[in-house]
């Protein structure tokens, strides 16, 4: 089933992880894909094993500095120059954090919210342009549990999630009148480098937790996506999906 045949759909930190399994997932939907990357590597990488796999998939690749509003905004009016429109932004790039409070660094929570919060503005801001223009489109967000449960230590993290989600029921407010969904997905504990990246004990403990009995795989994680891009999901908006295996402690 081919879910977003004819849809244009740019993917951030789409070079793996996550975001490399939305972009698959919408590639075999039938979307035409703008992936972003941090670097020109990994852009170039992800793009051959994307080639490689299907020759008929049509994606492309930029690296933008996502915390930098004009090179952002560039590489959106990019994907909209290069494939004609621009129907599902999926702000999906970012970095976590599990150091303590009593060690935490001003400049770390700078980080944190630059990438996690101030760089979806970024890139909403000349995307929702293009989707106004075009009578509609899709903005998801990728949030995580921990917006809904906080974590106990790494404070900037959870802090940027939750800001995630007032981001996405406020937007969906005000861009429901020019027929913009907005939504995000709360992953779980999910198989990536992020969270290969954590201490072993933090993922454990964690783990222990998790109802379904298992972390959550990159792919289950993107089916969401796909879902939420659709039409299947046409009266879906401001809304926070959880894909974490009931893991809320
Ligand atoms: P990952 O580290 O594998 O991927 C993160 C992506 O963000 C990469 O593509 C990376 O290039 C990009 N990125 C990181 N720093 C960047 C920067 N400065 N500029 C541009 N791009 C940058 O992690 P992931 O687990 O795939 O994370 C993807 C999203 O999912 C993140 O927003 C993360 O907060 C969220 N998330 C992950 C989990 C999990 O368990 N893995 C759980 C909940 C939420």
């Amino acid at each position: 089933m081919s879910l977003l045949e004819g849809k244009v759909a740019v993917v951030t930190g789409g070079t793996r992880g996550i975001g490399f399994a939305i972009v698959r997932k919408y590639l075999e939907h039938g979307a035409k894909v703008m992936l972003f990357g941090s670097r020109p590597e990994t852009v170039t990488h992800a793009l051959k094993s994307l080639h490689e796999e299907n020759s008929a998939w049509v994606v492309d690749g930029l690296n933008p500095k996502l915390t930098a509003p004009a090179e952002v905004e560039a590489a959106i009016n990019q994907t909209k120059d290069r494939f004609g429109r621009l129907d599902i932004l999926v702000n999906n790039a970012g970095i976590s954090q599990s150091q303590s409070i009593y060690d935490y660094k001003p400049e770390e929570i700078d980080q944190v919210i630059d990438l996690n919060v101030k760089a979806l503005l970024y890139a909403i801001l000349p995307a929702v342009k293009i989707m106004k223009y075009q009578g509609g489109g899709v903005i998801l967000n990728t949030s995580s549990m921990v917006s809904i449960t906080g974590q106990p230590s790494g404070v900037g993290y959870p802090t940027s999630k939750f800001a995630v989600n007032g981001m996405t029921i406020s937007l969906a407010r005000e861009l429901g009148k020019d027929h913009i969904r907005v939504n995000a997905v709360a992953p779980g504990v999910t198989n990536t480098d992020m969270v290969a990246a954590l201490p072993h004990e933090v993922v454990s403990s964690i783990s222990a937790a998790i109802p379904l009995g298992r972390p959550g795989e990159p792919e289950e994680v993107a089916d969401a996506f796909v879902y939420l891009a659709s039409d299947m999901a046409s009266y879906v908006t401001g809304e926070i999906l959880s894909v974490d295996g009931a893991c809320r402690t």
